[in-house]
Order: C-alpha cells, then sequence, then structure tokens
C-alpha cells in the first residue's frame, strides 16, 4: 500500500488539483506527489517512511532547517500566551526593528500574512503615493499571485501586458507594461514613452522563479536612476531573496537601494509571515496615517512573530552565509563537472543557498533564453534523484535551496546523486 497515493486519490476529490499550491503536484515532471509528514533538519519523512534530504527547503523560508528548535522553542514560549490578540504586541515592534537594521533601505515596515499581500500592498502603495497608474514589471519575475501582477511577456519590449490567467480582466493587465529582464535599453524606451504615467517598476532583484538570473552589469543600477529621474517608486521584490543571498538580501549585496522592499518566507520562520517596508516618507501614505488602505485581521500574529524574530536571530548571531556559499560552490562544481565528463551543456548559476540547471550553451540573462533551454534532461534528473533519497524542486524553472542543516553528509550524497543522474542522461 502506498500512503501518498491514497492521500492523493482522497485529496483529488476535495482539494481542486489535490494540492493547495499548483506546482506542488508535480505537474512540470510527472509523476505522483508524495505527501510529507515530519520534517526535521535537512530531511523530509514522507508518509510512506521515506527520508529525503530537502532541497527545496518549504521553497526558500527554512534557511536553517526544518523544525530548528530555537525557533521551536520560540513558538512553543509565545504559544503560553495566547495565539492571536487583535492588538498590538510587543513582537510586532522588536520584528520591525530587526527588519529595519537588517534591510538597507527600510526605514518602515509594515507586516503581513504572505508574499503575495506584500506585493500587492507594495504596489497600491505605490499607485497610492505617485497618484500614477503604469506599472512596470519583467517577464519570468513571479511576484506572488496578484492580479496585475500575474502577467508575463508578450514578444519584444513595450508589449502591453496579456493576462496569465483566466479571470484577470485585460483592463487591469493593461495596466502593467512586461518588460524583459536585463535589456536597459527596453527600460529607458519604456520610461521615453510612458514616464509620467509609471507608478512603480517592480523587479526580483536576482529573478528566481525561472531558474535563477543575476543582473548585468550596471543594469540595476540603470533601473535605479531612471526610476529616480521619473518620479516611480522602485520596488524590489525580496521576498525570496531578502536574508537568503545575504541578510540585508540582495540590496545590501549590490549596494543599490529600492524605495519599497516585499520581503516573506524566511522572515516567517516557516509560519505564514510576509512584508513590506521602505522609505518612510512613501510608508506614511498607508493608514491610518495615510489615505492608502491596507489592513490584516492576523497581521503581526505573535506565533508567527516569535518565528520570525527566532529566525532572524539566528541569522544574526551564527552568520550561515559562508558556510551556505561553500555548499553552494561544491554542488556547482559538481554539477558542471559531471556535465562535462558527459560533453552536455550545462549552466548552473549559483549564489549562496540558491542555485538551479539549465542544460544550456551560454549563460541565461532573461525568461526567453530560460524556456527556450532543454528541461527534459531536468525532469530525468529529478526522478532519479528522487528515486535516490534527493528531493529537488518538483520544476526546471524553480531554484534549489540549501539549509544550514545540510551539512557535510547530505551535500555530499546529493553530490553523489545528481552527478551520477547527469552521467546517465
Ligand atoms: C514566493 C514568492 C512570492 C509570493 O509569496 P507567497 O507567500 O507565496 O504569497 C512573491 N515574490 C517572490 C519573489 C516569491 O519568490
Amino acid at each position: 500500500m502506498n500512503q501518498s497515493n491514497d492521500l492523493f486519490e482522497r485529496a483529488q476529490k476535495i482539494i481542486p488539483g489535490g494540492v493547495n499550491s499548483p506546482v506542488r503536484a508535480f505537474r512540470s515532471v510527472g509523476g505522483t506527489p508524495f505527501f510529507t509528514k515530519r520534517a526535521e533538519g535537512a530531511a523530509l519523512y514522507t508518509a510512506d517512511d521515506r527520508a529525503l534530504v530537502d532541497f527545496v527547503c518549504t521553497w526558500g523560508p527554512s534557511i536553517h532547517g526544518h523544525n530548528d528548535p530555537t525557533i521551536k522553542q520560540a513558538i512553543s514560549e509565545a504559544l503560553d500566551s495566547g495565539t492571536s490578540f487583535g492588538t498590538p504586541n510587543p513582537y510586532e515592534v522588536d520584528m520591525a526593528e530587526r527588519i529595519v537594521a537588517m534591510v538597507p533601505s527600510v526605514e518602515k515596515v509594515r507586516m503581513v500574512n504572505s508574499g503575495t499581500e506584500a506585493t500587492m500592498s507594495a504596489i497600491r502603495l505605490a499607485r497610492g503615493y505617485t497618484k500614477r497608474n503604469k506599472i512596470i514589471k519583467f517577464a519570468g519575475c513571479y511576484h506572488g499571485h496578484v492580479d496585475s501582477l500575474l502577467v508575463q511577456a508578450g514578444s519584444g519590449a513595450l508589449t502591453l501586458g496579456n493576462p496569465d490567467s483566466a479571470g484577470i480582466p485585460p483592463s487591469f493587465a493593461a495596466e502593467t507594461i512586461v518588460l524583459p529582464y536585463n535589456d536597459l535599453e527596453a527600460l529607458d524606451q519604456a520610461f521615453n514613452e510612458y514616464g509620467e504615467e509609471l507608478a512603480a517598476v517592480i523587479v526580483e532583484p536576482y529573478p528566481a522563479n525561472v531558474g535563477l538570473i543575476f543582473p548585468k552589469d550596471g543594469y540595476l543600477e540603470g533601473m535605479r536612476n531612471l526610476c529616480t529621474q521619473h518620479g516611480t517608486v522602485l520596488i524590489f521584490d525580496e521576498v525570496m531573496t531578502g536574508f537568503r543571498v545575504a541578510a540585508g538580501g540582495v540590496q545590501e549585496k549590490t549596494g543599490i537601494t529600492p524605495d519599497l522592499t516585499a520581503l516573506g518566507k524566511i522572515i516567517g520562520g516557516g509560519l505564514p509571515v510576509g512584508a513590506f517596508g521602505g522609505k518612510a516618507e512613501i510608508m506614511d501614505f498607508i493608514a491610518p496615517l495615510g489615505p492608502v488602505y491596507q489592513a490584516g485581521t492576523l497581521s503581526g500574529n505573535p506565533l508567527a512573530m516569535a518565528a520570525g524574530i527566532a529566525a532572524l536571530d539566528k541569522l544574526t548571531n551564527e552568520n550561515p552565509y559562508p558556510q551556505l556559499q561553500s555548499f553552494g560552490e561544491q554542488i556547482r562544481d559538481v554539477l558542471l563537472g559531471a556535465a562535462k565528463e558527459k560533453g552536455l551543456p550545462l549552466q548552473v548559476p549559483q549564489t549562496g543557498s540558491m542555485f538551479c540547471m539549465y542544460f544550456s550553451d551560454t549563460p541565461v540573462t532573461n525568461y526567453d533564453e530560460a524556456v527556450a533551454s532543454e528541461t527534459a534532461h531536468f525532469k530525468s534528473i529529478f526522478h532519479q534523484a528522487l528515486e535516490k533519497g534527493v528531493y529537488l524542486p518538483p520544476s526546471p524553472f524553480e531554484t534549489c535551496f540549501i539549509c544550514s542543516a545540510h551539512e557535510g553528509k547530505a551535500i555530499n550524497l546529493a553530490c553523489d546523486v545528481l552527478s551520477e543522474a547527469i552521467k546517465s542522461l
């Protein structure tokens, strides 16, 4: 009897597709998803009692590994005092102080319950602040399932957006201009055409929802300058990269500061949390100080704040980044070595604890190049790895995550399994 298959059959009868978030359904790699009943450190334990070395890490949040004892302790202490108060609570202040200290551009911050809420609210705030409507996003950048942000690229620069999902009125999507990432000329042209109408440019400074892409030299700087020149709010979506590529995210690594930042994932310590913050002058446009409405019954929830505070403090106290970088380099070098031996063209973009695989002759710099890369190889590697106890994200366009709990043994196993899988292609 296979418990996961039984659960999936039951789930499909009463949950659309059997899952509460679509990529969990394994549609991009094929097969049936496994169910997890327990997770500890770098391992997931499935409903069928298999132990898997996890390189998904709950899609980013668990940088310290699963069920981290310090975070668990913090949640348990908070639980003694109650689960939700509906009034301001001390944890919210402690959390905000930490975010402001860690993220370079954030002077004031508001807590929400997911990354989607963070980007949605940041966009509304930018529009309210500038009294403009149009926004620019980049093809392949994912900002959660916000109506006006679920828009991908048409061909060529300056394409007015077409909705990517059913249920989004074309009139909403028409306020979103989609441009290719890493093309400063296209951005410059868009500013020439729409400059006075542009409320915001929103970007994943390292796009990490179409594999992993890095900005070309001067690109983010050029973006910053254009936004400043035109009075357009620059929003970095650091829901994934925040506290991950460095304590202060990409903005700390590159020294380029946005006006607003969306945060999520790691700041929840495994509980549902998001946040958006930035310049005080802009943030003061939010209710109750300003005219932009934004609210949340469970925002700043004490259990979620306690978990997040513990996660951030652990980053500050332990500085896991050099160790994560060395794990990342080790895996990257092994993958590249295996591909070379096999004579396969492989790119492994990697920074710290994030990496992905593109089977491509040349480095991938935008969405079009990412989707043009060969994806059948990844599917084969995914299933071979899973068979041998290593869980990669179930899509070639998701980033793989390393956590500090991976330590030597798990990394070595992954290196062996993945290089064997590549050589067998
Ligand atoms: C995951 C993610 C989001 C959405 O966060 P949710 O908590 O899933 O709503 C937004 N932006 C980026 C860059 C993400 O990686």
